[in-house]
């Protein structure tokens, strides 16, 4: 488009001045609102000086609009609350396990006010951080001593360098594991300063394994918990309470990273058994590690509970002063542990606990009640069905057990070829919705698993927003 008037773009200063430009200031600040005018316009000058843009493209309510988007966008927080439908509960991704009442309240109250993190108020005197939980995890566990880290990676890797640099350690070769997003049990060691001296084999591996590759140069024995997969067939492990007898003839620490570590038998339940932290310290492991988020249900963390002066040794190391948890974290671990407590009222309390046992005939009815209520949004070209299906705990706890669960299945009624974009696209908007619904993509079909939906009024509510592309 040619024109013989050449356009020129309003002044920054005219359009500060602007009725359109006066709310924005008011609602976003005088600095925002000019850098941002000054970013639009100097976009927009090429477009006008090549003739490109029309006079209407230009106009200060035209350009009011626009800055006004960018800056909404912009203020809109970046840390997102999303619905989890993926079928896994405890999502590393989607931020693990979800704080039970108390311990939001004892975050508030942390955040808010001054508070004795460091400091004894019997004896006036500095106090220590880990002196607020100790007291419960040993009660909780039958520890000696605790400490308590930024999440069980650090909590490994603390204990590895504080009690076994520059000796060797040995592991058997079936638990060189990756737990994902790097975390490697070999680079772990090496990085603590340990050497790594690995036993037996892959499947198998046996006491006098273990028993020749002890020497003067080892300085402590470690156990993995596989946690993130499963060995089957013609497998061997040695018992812990056999190789802590082992261990201790020698003189040599055993340390068991035990990763989800729960405080409890899950069996209880009707969950998978998982090894417990008490379990392993009565076996005779010296020292373990476990997570804070995982089935513990509380927020990230890293517990390292065991002997004394085990972990007098582990405080003393610099580096615990890089690892260790804030004040936050220890106040909403502080009310995780205390319902524990009471065992017999931990599923209604603890949210992570109350997901993980949700009968599957209470999310089929929900899944049936909420079926007509998507398919009409999704209108004709999906079929959406209530079905059953698996879900998992997740974050490596017990990669093989299936939790009996339901979904809102969704199925494109469009031939082979046009059914992974249809997919794609509903899981796009899915995801675009004001609070982001995520689900799982598998066998030609996108699958909201409703084991995780606990407010449906917000879900239901944007519903409606939903605009699927074809
Ligand atoms: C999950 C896990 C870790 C890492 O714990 P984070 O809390 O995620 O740092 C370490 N070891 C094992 C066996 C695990 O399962």
């Amino acid at each position: 488009m040619s024109s013989s008037v050449a356009l020129r773009l309003p002044s920054i200063d005219g359009l500060l001045r602007h009725p359109a430009c006066a709310p924005l200031a008011e609602r976003y600040g005088r600095d925002s609102l000019l850098t941002g005018l000054r970013q639009l316009l100097d976009e927009l000058r090429p477009g006008v000086l090549s003739g490109q843009l029309a006079a209407v493209e230009i106009g200060a309510e035209v350009l009011a609009g626009r800055v006004g988007e960018r800056l909404a966008q912009q203020q809109r927080s970046q840390v997102r609350r999303v619905f989890n439908l993926t079928g896994t509960v405890l999502h590393t991704n989607l931020g693990r396990a979800l704080l039970p009442e108390k311990a939001i309240e004892a975050v508030q109250m942390a955040a808010r006010y001054p508070l004795n993190l460091e400091f004894d108020l019997a004896s006036g005197k500095r106090g220590d951080r880990d002196d607020l939980i100790e007291g419960l995890i040993r009660e909780l566990t039958g520890a000696e001593a605790v400490t308590v880290v930024n999440n069980n990676a650090a909590a490994v890797l603390l204990t590895l360098n504080s009690l076994g640099a520059r000796k060797e350690g040995i592991i058997s070769r079936g638990e060189l594991i990756e737990i994902g997003g790097a975390f490697r049990i070999p680079d772990i060691m090496a990085r603590a300063g340990v050497r790594l001296h690995e036993v037996g084999t892959t499947n198998r591996t046996h006491a006098r394994d273990y028993q020749a590759a002890i020497s003067p140069r080892s300085g402590l024995i470690m156990r993995v918990h596989a946690s993130n997969y499963s060995i089957e067939g013609f497998t061997a492990r040695v018992a812990t309470a056999e190789l802590a007898e082992l261990a201790h003839a020698h003189g040599l620490p055993l340390l068991e990273d035990l990763g989800s570590g729960s405080l409890l038998d899950l069996t209880r339940w009707g969950l998978p058994a998982e090894p417990t932290v008490r379990q392993a310290l009565l076996d005779g492991a010296d020292i373990v590690t476990f997570s804070g988020d995982k089935l513990l249900g509380g927020p990230q963390a890293g517990l390292i509970v065991g002997r004394r002066e085990l972990i007098a040794k582990i405080k003393k190391n610099p580096l615990k002063r890089a690892l260790r948890v804030d004040k936050l974290t220890l106040a909403a671990l502080e009310a995780v542990l205390g319902l524990y407590r009471d065992p017999d009222r931990l599923v209604e309390r603890l949210p992570s606990l109350r997901l993980l046992t949700r009968p599957q005939a209470e999310i089929h009815a929900q899944a049936v009640r909420l079926q007509p209520l998507l398919a009409d949004v999704l209108g004709e070209v999906w079929q959406v069905s209530a079905i059953e299906a698996l879900g998992m705990i997740g974050s490596g706890s017990q990669p093989v057990a299936r939790l009996p669960s339901a979904a809102l299945c969704c199925r494109p009624q469009v031939s082979k070829r046009w059914r992974g974009r249809y997919l794609l696209n509903l899981e796009a908007a899915l995801r675009g919705l004001p609070i982001p619904v995520l689900g799982r993509i598998g066998d030609d079909a996108l699958w909201l698993d409703l084991r995780q939906l606990d407010d449906e009024p917000a879900w239901l509510a944007q519903l409606p927003q939903l605009q699927v592309d074809r």
